[in-house]
């Protein structure tokens, strides 16, 4: 019996994919215009978009969505698209908005300015050498996943900037999307909210994103990496400040207290167990990360990760007891402690609709790939919606070595991630998620 409902439920979805007209562009194609528009974005500008020029991107993404039958599209004064695909379920069948998402800039550390993508056709397996600059090389020996695309398309840039798939794959991705739905009216989908950020690198946009505009019930990031590869889980956060304040006068016997002493004991004391430097996997960590000494008054700043809450709670509880310590020993020091929630782990959320995450495994399967879960050790702009309350697990795009001069994707890389998203939106459509 389980066999004949394994039969049937392919049945029930190959044809679709024999019968699907191509888009009006490849992907690739679609990719290789995209990564050509510098889009980089920058640090502390203290406005979003921190760079103007990400609004050229922006513009033509709008124009290109408009063209494809796109609703209500717009692009805000921050340079965030928003757009419709409404949907074509028959009457009486009810699917929620589905939202995809992905970012326009590219780090700030590398430049993206004149990317020249270079198309390796036909990869033979080992190394690539980029052709812009001889000692940019990308090894087969720390690359693994290369080894399953021999005769594949490899993409890079020339070696003389990044790619900039990380994330215009993500948004030639989703862009093929809407041009196969409106080229295929056959697959049937509910309405999809569509969005493209500025700024991801950079932090920012997502603050002002317009959620109730966008309009989604359910969203995904296409941000991720290498093919099949899923994120439901993100690191939980909080930022720790503590001040040491002594008394500056001369450096003379008796007439000052110097806090410089208080805050090198203080950052002594953190276990080297829980350090950033020596941990991995699902471990949490505790990072001093900057800090300023003078005789009168010492700061610090910490970082706190894990995964969950609870441990969040024992390292601030850890940090009161190395506070504690130090305070015994510096007794004419007074030292201050302020902690700040940053955000959450996406899991803690997601868990109550387990659909998203089994749709996007489904998916990924029906599109011919193992789908892989894993933790990022960080957070994306999907954990800050998640926060929100628009639950957002991230999905792969195929490329590799983001914020890099190696920095690379290919044909099948991008060309699997659209086949995997059509599938997402085919299955959202007959079986939407409902809280558990
Ligand atoms: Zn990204």
């Amino acid at each position: 019996m389980r066999r004949l409902i394994i039969i049937l439920s392919l049945v029930a979805v190959t044809p679709i994919a024999a019968q699907q007209r191509p888009p009006s562009e490849s992907v690739l194609s679609r990719f290789l215009r995209y990564v050509r528009i510098d889009t980089q974005s920058a640090e502390d500008q203290g406005r979003v978009p921190s760079t103007p020029k990400q609004f050229a991107l922006s513009r033509l993404l709008a124009k290109e969505l408009e063209s494809l039958g796109a609703a209500e599209v717009r692009v805000d004064e921050h340079a965030i698209v928003y757009a419709k695909v409404p949907g074509n379920l028959p009457s009486g069948h009810e699917a929620p908005v589905l939202g995809f998402l992905s970012h326009l800039d590219t780090a700030p550390n590398v430049s993206g300015t004149a990317v020249t993508p270079v198309v390796h056709a036909g990869y033979r397996g080992g190394d690539i050498t980029l052709p812009g600059d001889p000692t940019q090389i990308i090894r087969a020996a720390d690359n693994p996943d290369l080894g399953s695309l021999v005769g594949d398309d490899i993409v890079t840039a020339d070696g003389t900037t990044l790619l900039g798939s990380d994330d215009k794959a993500g948004v030639a991705e989703i862009m093929t999307l809407v041009d196969l739905l409106a080229h295929n009216p056959e697959i049937q989908h509910g309405t999809l909210a569509i969005g493209f950020l500025p700024d991801e690198e950079v932090g920012g946009a997502v603050a002002v994103f317009d959620l109730k505009g966008f309009g989604a019930r359910f969203a995904y990031t296409v941000d991720g990496g290498g093919l099949g590869g899923i994120n439901d889980e993100t690191f939980s956060a909080r930022s720790a400040y503590l001040t040491f304040k002594g008394r500056d006068g001369a450096p003379v016997k008796g007439r000052l207290v110097n806090s410089v002493y208080a805050a090198a004991d203080f950052i002594g004391r953190i276990p080297p167990s829980i350090r950033a430097e020596n941990v991995e996997g699902r471990e949490g960590y505790l990072h001093p990360y900057v800090g300023n000494l003078t005789v009168g008054e010492s700061t610090l700043k910490l970082r706190m990760r894990d995964f969950t809450r609870k441990g969040l709670d024992d390292q601030e509880a850890l940090l009161r007891s190395l506070m504690a310590e130090t305070q015994a020993r510096f007794p004419a020091v007074a030292i201050g402690f302020d902690v700040k929630d940053l955000f959450f782990n996406m899991k803690d959320s997601l868990t109550r609709y387990p659909k998203l995450i089994e749709h996007a495994m489904a998916a990924t399967r029906r599109a011919g790939l193992e789908p892989r879960l894993s933790p990022i050790r960080g957070g994306t702009d999907g954990s800050n919606l998640t926060n929100r309350g628009l639950p957002t697990p991230d999905l792969f795009t195929g490329g590799h070595n983001f914020h890099t001069r190696l920095e690379w994707n290919s044909r099948r890389g991008l060309e699997k991630t659209v086949e995997m998203l059509v599938r997402l939106v085919g299955l959202f459509a007959i079986d939407p998620p409902r809280p558990s």
